[in-house]
């Protein structure tokens, strides 16, 4: 057979035939197995997200927690990841160095997991529980606002003042929030409010 090929027909040719050569050798199974072998799996990978705001400082950035587990099933979750939240007017997904060291707060030894209570004449704390805790608070602000509240000055003049128990509150919240915790202090006429932005 005369066959006439061409200069260009023959690298075209030989290029095919290396190319079905090396796929022909791997098999297409092997080649996907061996993509698959050198991508990590994705870390997020069935995880829950959760909104936030950092609990460093005031600039109140926006995050998203990732955690692991399903609670509705009686599992653990645990938090696995943190990072800036895209879509928070803020920080626009960024984070500075502690925001971004958010994760190991969170998960750290030595973090405080439940209120402490230090007896008058003790030199130590003691974990109480949630709730013994808010009774407490809540029964010491009646007692000293019943005792000490200002209804009126020495002209007369109404001003419903509670002067003796002040508020610190936290600024790295929502605004929403900030806005209920003015209202309940506020309401309650304390005077001395602040926070860490002291703002
Ligand atoms: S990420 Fe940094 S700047 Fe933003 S709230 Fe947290 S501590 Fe403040």
């Amino acid at each position: 057979m005369n066959m006439e090929l061409s200069r260009r027909g023959f690298l075209k040719a030989t290029g095919a035939g290396v190319a079905a050569t090396s796929l022909g050798a791997m098999g297409f199974s092997e080649a996907e197995a061996a993509v698959t072998a050198h991508v990590r799996p994705m870390k997020l990978t069935n995880t829950t997200e959760t909104r936030n705001t950092c609990t460093y400082c005031s600039v109140a950035c926006g995050i998203i927690i990732y955690s692991k587990g399903d609670v509705r099933k009686g599992e653990r979750a645990e938090v696995i990841h943190v990072e800036g939240d895209a879509d928070h007017p803020t920080n626009r997904g960024t984070l500075c160095p502690k925001g971004a060291a958010l994760k190991d707060f969170v998960r750290s030894e030595t973090r405080l997991r439940q209120p402490m209570h230090r007896k008058p004449g003790s030199d130590k704390f003691e974990p109480i529980t949630w709730d013994a805790a808010l009774d407490r608070i809540a029964r010491l602000m009646k007692d000293d606002r019943d005792k000490n509240f200002i209804t009126t000055n020495a002209a007369g003049t109404p001003v419903n003042r509670w002067t003796t128990t002040g508020m610190l509150a936290a600024s790295a919240t929502t605004n929403e929030t900030a806005w209920c915790t003015f209202k309940v202090a506020k309401g309650l006429g304390i005077v001395g409010f602040d926070n860490q932005a002291r703002v």
